[in-house]
C-alpha cells in the first residue's frame, strides 16, 4: 500500500516529478484516460463505467460504483459494471441518512465515509440483509460534488475483505469522485442543451441570434416559417433583410438608443417576408454580454402579429360600429366628439351636436314586430346618411336614438339648417311590410362652446333639448336652454318610480260623469287614472302616461285601468246605479294583436257587460298604425265593446278613414269647446263635427264644458252628450254613486270639488 499524502488533485500543483511506475503515474493515467473520453464526447455512462473499471484495477478484489441522487432524493446506481444486476437492485433507491450504509451516509453528511467492515459498522446496521446477501465487508464512499449544484451522488469502492483505505486509496477515491462529477455535470449540461435546442426549434416564436456586428448566426424553424427565409439564406446576413421600409430612420435610432441604454427593446415592428408581404410582429430584442461585460450577441424573439392585428381590427370595428345599421356607435361617436371638441378648443370655432329620437318608434316595434322595427331603423339610418354632408358624422346611440356631429358649425343657423333637412327627409313615408308609415323624428341641438365645453355635456344637453322637442309635439327641433336640464333629471327619477308605482298600488282611478244633453241626466262616466305619489301628491295622467308609453309600462298600466274600471262598473251596476256607459282611455300601443281576446276574458271575469264599455282611442293611433290598427279595432268591436274617437279634431283623420273604422262615438276635443261660442270659426268647426258625426251615424260627446254658454251652444246644435267641470269634475269612485242617485247633472246639483289634478 502506498503512503504518499502529497498526490496532486486534478488541476492542483505538481509538487514532485512523478515516478513513471509509481502510484502517481497510475492516478495520472486514470485521469488522462477518463478526460480523453470526456473530450471525445463519449456517452457519459460508458465513461463512468470505464472510470469504475480503471479504479477497480487499483484495488484488487474490489468493485466500484457510481450512485446518483434522483429527483426524489434517493440514490440510484448509475454505473457499476462489476456488480451483478441482482445486487444493483438491492442498492437502488437507497435514501441518504446517518445510517444508510457507506454511500447513503457519505451523501447525507457530505463527507467521505470509510467503513472497514460493514458486518460490524453501525452505519450499515439497517442494511445488514444486503451485507449478508452480498458478503460485502469494506466499503469506502466519497460524495460527488459539483461546485454549483452541491452533491450529485457518490463514488464507492466495495471489497469482500475487511480493510482500511491507505492514503493512496483515499486519494484515488477523491480523484474518481471528481472525475465522476465532471462526467455527470457534463451529462446534465448536455441534457439541458438538448432540451434548450429542442425548445428553440419547436418554439412558436421566431428566434434570430446575431453576433455583436449584427451578423445572423442562428435562427430557428419558426423564423423560417414566419419570414420565409431558410436558415442558410439568413445566416451571415444582417436583420436588414427583413426591413419593410415602414419605419422612419428616427424609429431605428430610438430602437438602438434604447437597446444600448437598457440592454433590451420590446415593441411592434413591421417587417417584410421573403415573398414581399409586409406584416406586423411583436419583437423582443436582448443584448447578450460575456463575463467581462463585452457585448457578444443579440437575441431577437418575435411572433407574427398579423392575426392579432386583424382580430384587433375586427374587434375595433365591432366595438365602434352598430351591427344593425352599419353606422358608427356610441363609443365611436363619443371618441370622435371628444377629439373634435379638443381640436375646436385649440383652433377656435364652433361645433354642434344633434340628438335625434324617432317619434313613436315603440309603436312600430310593438305592433309590427322587431323585424319591422329593425327595418325602420336601417331605412332611417340610410336617410340620415344621405341628407348629411360626408364630413358630418352620424351615429346610432342605441334604440331609436341617433346623433349627428356638425363640425365645424360656424353659426347656430347652420345646425338648425341640418335639423330642418333631417325633418324634411323624414316627411316621406317609410315602407314596412308592404305598407307606408310616416315616422317623424324629434331633434335636440347643443352647441360648443355655448352649451357645453366637453363631449359628455354637449351630448347630455342635446338629449335634454330633444325631450323638449318631444314635449312640444314631436317632429321638430329645439336648441338647448339651461332650464331643460331640470326636466331630464326629474324624468330619469320618475322613470324608476313609475316602474314601481304599479306594484305599490299607487295608481287610482277617478271618474267623471257624462250627461245626456237633452235632459242632463248622467248616462256614463269616464275613468281617468291618477298617480297617488307618496311625496308629490296626486299626479295627473299627462305627467306620466307619455313616459309609461315610452318605457313600455303602458300595457300593464292600461290593463290595470280597464280591469279596475270594469270591476267598479260591475259593482255599481249591482248597487243599482243603472245602465250607464263606462268609458276607458287606451293608448295606441295597447291596440295590438291579441288585445281583443284579453279584453273578452277581462269582461268575463269582472262581469261587466261588453256593450256598456266604451274604449276611447286617439287619432294618433290611426295616424301611426294606418290600416294595421283597423283589424285590431274590428276585433275589439266584435266583442261588443264600443269605441270612441277621443280628442277628435286635433289629429288629421280623414272622412274616409273614419268611415272605415268601427267607431261609435266622437269626442270633440276640449280645445274647441274652450273657445265656444265667441270664436266664430271654432263654432263653425264644432257645428261641422256634430253634423259629420251624425252623418256617419256616430254619437257626439263634447268634453271640457265649463260654462253655461258652451252648454247652450252644444245643446242647440244637437251634441248628444256633455262632459265637463260645469257638471262634475273627475272624482273618486265613492263620490260618483250619489251623483247618479240624484239622477240629474244640472249645475245646481253638481259636486264641484276638484280632485286635485284637473286645474
Ligand atoms: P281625455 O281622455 O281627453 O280626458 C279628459 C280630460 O279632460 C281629463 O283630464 C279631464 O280631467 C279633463 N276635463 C274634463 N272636464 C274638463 C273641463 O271642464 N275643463 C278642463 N279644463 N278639463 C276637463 P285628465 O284626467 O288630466 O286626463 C288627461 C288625459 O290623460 C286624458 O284625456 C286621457 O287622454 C289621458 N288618460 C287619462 N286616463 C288614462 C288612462 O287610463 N289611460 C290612458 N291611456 N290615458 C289616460
Ligand atoms: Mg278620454
Ligand atoms: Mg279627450
Amino acid at each position: 500500500m502506498e503512503h504518499r499524502n502529497e498526490l496532486p488533485r486534478i488541476g492542483g500543483p505538481l509538487t514532485a516529478w512523478p515516478d513513471p511506475s509509481g502510484p502517481l503515474e497510475k492516478l495520472l493515467d486514470l485521469q488522462h484516460e477518463v478526460l480523453e473520453r470526456v473530450a471525445a464526447h463519449e456517452d457519459p455512462l460508458q465513461t463512468l463505467e470505464a472510470l469504475c473499471r480503471l479504479t477497480e484495477k487499483l484495488l484488487p478484489d474490489s468493485v466500484a460504483s457510481v450512485m446518483v441522487l434522483d429527483d426524489t432524493g434517493r440514490l440510484k446506481v448509475c454505473a457499476a459494471p462489476s456488480i451483478p444486476p441482482g445486487v444493483v437492485r438491492l442498492l437502488d433507491g437507497l435514501r441518504p441518512g446517518p445510517r444508510a450504509g457507506s454511500c447513503g451516509t457519505a451523501v447525507h453528511r457530505g463527507e467521505p465515509v470509510f467503513v472497514e467492515d460493514a458486518r460490524s459498522d453501525l452505519r450499515w446496521a439497517p442494511l445488514r440483509h444486503i451485507v449478508r446477501a452480498v458478503h460485502l465487508r469494506a466499503c469506502w464512499s466519497m460524495p460527488i460534488r459539483a461546485r454549483d449544484v452541491g452533491i450529485l451522488g457518490s463514488f464507492a469502492l466495495t471489497s469482500f475483505t475487511a480493510r482500511a483505505p491507505s492514503p493512496f486509496h483515499r486519494r484515488l477515491l477523491g480523484i474518481a469522485a471528481d472525475l465522476a462529477g465532471i462526467v455527470l455535470r457534463r451529462q446534465r449540461l448536455e441534457q439541458r442543451l438538448l432540451l434548450a435546442s429542442t425548445a428553440f426549434e419547436h418554439m412558436d416564436e421566431g428566434v434570430m441570434i446575431t453576433d455583436a456586428r449584427q451578423r445572423i448566426v442562428e435562427v430557428n424553424q419558426a423564423f423560417t416559417r414566419i419570414t420565409g427565409y431558410e436558415a442558410n439564406e439568413a445566416i451571415g446576413q444582417t436583420p436588414r433583410i427583413l426591413r419593410s421600409g415602414h419605419h422612419s430612420p428616427a424609429f431605428y435610432r430610438a430602437f438602438w438608443e434604447e437597446l444600448e441604454r437598457t440592454g433590451q427593446w420590446r415593441g411592434e415592428v413591421w417587417n417584410r417576408r421573403k415573398n414581399g408581404e409586409i406584416y406586423p410582429q411583436l419583437l423582443s430584442v436582448k443584448a447578450v454580454h460575456d463575463e467581462h461585460g463585452e457585448l457578444t450577441h443579440y437575441v431577437a424573439i418575435f411572433s407574427d402579429a398579423s392575426h392579432i392585428k386583424s382580430s384587433e381590427k375586427r374587434l375595433w370595428e365591432l366595438a365602434h360600429h352598430d351591427e344593425l345599421t352599419g353606422l358608427p356607435n356610441r363609443v365611436f361617436f363619443r371618441e370622435s366628439l371628444d377629439r373634435a371638441v379638443e381640436r375646436t378648443k385649440r383652433r377656435g370655432g364652433r361645433l354642434a351636436v344633434l340628438f335625434l329620437d324617432l317619434d313613436r318608434f315603440k309603436n312600430v316595434n310593438d305592433s309590427l314586430g322587431h323585424h319591422a322595427g329593425d327595418s325602420l331603423l336601417k331605412q332611417a339610418a340610410e336617410r340620415l346618411r344621405r341628407c348629411l354632408r360626408s364630413a358630418d358624422l352620424v351615429a346610432r346611440l342605441g334604440g331609436d336614438e341617433f346623433v349627428v356631429l356638425v363640425d365645424p358649425c360656424h353659426e347656430a343657423e347652420a345646425a338648425e339648417g341640418v335639423a330642418r333637412k333631417i325633418l324634411e327627409a323624414f316627411r316621406l313615408p317609410f315602407e314596412l311590410e308592404g305598407q307606408c308609415f310616416v315616422t317623424t323624428t324629434s331633434i335636440g341641438i347643443s352647441h360648443y362652446p355655448d352649451h357645453g365645453t366637453d363631449g359628455a355635456t354637449l351630448l347630455q344637453h342635446a338629449d335634454a333639448a330633444m325631450y323638449e322637442a318631444k314635449k312640444h309635439g314631436r317632429n321638430r327641433a329645439e336648441s338647448y336652454q339651461p332650464r331643460m336640464t331640470a326636466t331630464v333629471c326629474t324624468r330619469i327619477a320618475m322613470e324608476a318610480e313609475l316602474r314601481q308605482a304599479l306594484e305599490r298600488g299607487q295608481f287610482v282611478l277617478h271618474y267623471q260623469p257624462i250627461y245626456d244633453a237633452r235632459n242632463l241626466r248622467p248616462v256614463g262616466m269616464e275613468a281617468l287614472v291618477r298617480w297617488q305619489h307618496p311625496s308629490r301628491g296626486l299626479i295627473p295622467p299627462a305627467a306620466f302616461i307619455p313616459l309609461a308609453e315610452e318605457i313600455g309600462l303602458i300595457h300593464e298600466l292600461g290593463y290595470w285601468v280597464t280591469e279596475t274600471a270594469c270591476r267598479q262598473g260591475a259593482a255599481w251596476r249591482a248597487a243599482g246605479l243603472g245602465d250607464f256607459v263606462l268609458c276607458v282611455n287606451v293608448s295606441p300601443s295597447q291596440i295590438q294583436g291579441g288585445c281583443a281576446g284579453k279584453l273578452q276574458s277581462l269582461l268575463e271575469h269582472t262581469g261587466f257587460p261588453a256593450a256598456r264599455l266604451e274604449l276611447e282611442i286617439t287619432e294618433s293611433l290611426i295616424m301611426e298604425h294606418g290600416s294595421a290598427a283597423g283589424g285590431d279595432l274590428r276585433a275589439i268591436r266584435e266583442t261588443g265593446v264600443r269605441l270612441a274617437m277621443d280628442d277628435f279634431g286635433t289629429g288629421f283623420s280623414s272622412m274616409a278613414q273614419l268611415k272605415n273604422l268601427p267607431i261609435d262615438t266622437l269626442k270633440i276635443d276640449r280645445s274647441f269647446i274652450r273657445d265656444l261660442p265667441e270664436n266664430p270659426s271654432v263654432a263653425a268647426i264644432v257645428e261641422a263635427i256634430v253634423a259629420l258625426g251624425h252623418a256617419l251615424q256616430l254619437t257626439v260627446t263634447a268634453e271640457g264644458v265649463e260654462h253655461a254658454e258652451q252648454e247652450d251652444f252644444l245643446r242647440r246644435h244637437g251634441c248628444d252628450f256633455l262632459q265637463g267641470y260645469r257638471f262634475a269634475r273627475p272624482q273618486p269612485p265613492e263620490a260618483i254613486a250619489p251623483l247618479f242617485a240624484a239622477g240629474g247633472g244640472h249645475p245646481a246639483t253638481a259636486d264641484r270639488a276638484a280632485d286635485g289634478s284637473d286645474d
